[in-house]
């Protein structure tokens, strides 16, 4: 009997066709645009030990405190599948010892992540993430650029209209141990109504009441002080900084005092690229100012700031699918000229041409190939052809037909 087929587990997906390629597309622009900043690509691992998550992103965050894919290994270590990359990548400044030189350090990743979710449109268990870190620089221009770079990806993916750069600050310590002392004023009053899990936060660390997903909680959040009025003097003039630098790189942003980032370790600017065609699922991009965790993964302290977006959600969003290569199809009419189809197929690709030689069945059949893989042409290969050095070149689109050598049929079909 035939065992049951086997499915890909709850929130995960196989990217096959077009949805591989629409994937791609949008990480190849992600890393061509970076580039042009300078940044460079690192790969670190999918799994780490899990203080580097638990340490960094904070114990009353959604993502420690229910989502992170966490076991113990064989050895009995604790390791955790990646919810994110900034704490991997910061980890491994200080596991490679580039603390101190060459700073700032700009570094640009593209791989998947893992959280433990509740599964729907634009939210998986494992997803991709695109991000950009600049390491050691505390200026504002290092954040304005980084979000540009954010910025420039999405309009040469051709989705940056309909999408809005909410921007805010989370100030400094000062700012925030003021801020904090207003917020827990107004939730103390309102304590009664939160709930199970903001009162526990209200002790813990009140500021991520703020980005509560809880319908009864939203309505509280919705009255409570914003940190403006908190701001020191020396936060305020970063963040008028960090503005000035945006409208100066064209950047168009939308201030929005209810921008808190879930994760702990942010201070100063914190931002999300939003929009209104993903449903519940709006935030594409997000990110901000994280002076204190490179100290948090033992590393001397290192003022950074970043982002990372969700690869599936501005996949979603590209309008048309990124076009399929479509190969040359390379056909012998019979068996006796498989010798030679094979060689031209290997001048194509040699010539960085794609090209593909139909394996089996007499022409009609062959040709019924090249239709289903999208060939663009067809270079023919027929007892006479061979005989006299020619080859025939079918343009599939135009229909016409041309029998000329195969050395000029390469050269054509080139570009
Ligand atoms: P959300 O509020 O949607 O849960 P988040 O604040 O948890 O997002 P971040 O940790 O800031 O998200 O991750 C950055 C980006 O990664 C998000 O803006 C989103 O585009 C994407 N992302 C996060 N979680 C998922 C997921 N489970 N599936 C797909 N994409 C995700
Ligand atoms: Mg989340």
């Amino acid at each position: 009997m035939a065992s049951t087929p086997l499915q890909p587990v709850r929130g995960t997906r196989d990217l096959i066709g077009e949805d591989f390629r629409r994937y791609h597309h949008v990480v190849t622009a992600a890393r061509r645009i970076t580039g042009l900043y300078g940044f460079e690509e690192w790969a670190t691992p999918i799994f780490e030990d899990t203080r580097v998550f638990a340490r960094s992103l904070g114990e009353t965050s959604d993502v420690v405190s229910k989502e992170m894919y966490s076991f113990t290994d064989r050895g009995g270590d604790s390791i955790t599948l990646r919810p994110e990359n900034t704490a991997g990548v910061c980890r491994a400044l200080v596991s490679n010892g580039l603390t101190q030189s060459n700073l700032p350090r700009k570094v640009f990743y593209a791989g998947p992540m893992f959280r433990y979710e509740r599964p729907q449109k634009g939210r998986y268990r494992q997803f991709h993430q695109i991000g950009a870190e600049i390491l050691g620089a505390a200026e504002p221009l290092a954040d304005a650029e980084v979000i540009a770079a954010g910025w420039n990806i999405l309009e040469a993916l051709g989705i940056s209209d309909g999408v809005v750069l909410e921007i805010n600050t989370l100030g400094d310590a000062e700012s925030r141990d003021a801020y904090r002392t207003a917020l827990v004023a107004h939730f103390t009053a309102h304590k009664d109504s939160l709930s199970e899990d903001s009162r526990i936060r209200l002790e813990k660390n009140p500021m991520r009441i703020l980005d509560s997903k809880d319908e009864g909680d939203r309505r509280i959040v919705a009255t409570a002080p914003t940190i403006q009025p908190y701001l020191t003097p020396a936060a305020s003039a970063f963040f008028a900084a960090v503005l000035k630098h945006l409208e100066t790189l064209g950047v168009p942003t939308r201030e929005n005092p209810r921008i808190v980032r879930g994760l702990d370790y942010y201070s100063h600017t914190a931002f999300e690229f939003v929009t209104d065609r993903l449903g519940a699922q709006g935030t594409v991009m997000a990110g901000g100012r994280y002076d204190g965790l490179v100290e948090e993964m033992g590393g001397p302290a290192t003022p950074s700031v970043g982002w990372a977006a969700g690869v599936e959600r501005l996949s979603m969003l590209l309008a048309a699918s990124p076009a399929a290569p479509r190969p040359v199809a390379v056909i012998p009419v019979s068996e006796a000229q498989e010798p030679a189809a094979i060689q031209l197929t290997q001048q194509l690709r040699a010539a960085g041409v794609t090209a593909e030689i139909a394996y089996k069945g007499n022409l009609k059949r062959r040709m019924e190939r090249a239709n289903k893989i999208g060939a663009r042409a067809a270079l023919i290969l027929g007892e006479d052809e061979v005989a006299q050095g020619v080859v025939q070149l079918r343009d599939l689109d135009a229909g016409t037909q041309d029998r000329i050598p195969p050395a000029e049929a390469v050269a054509r079909l080139i570009g």
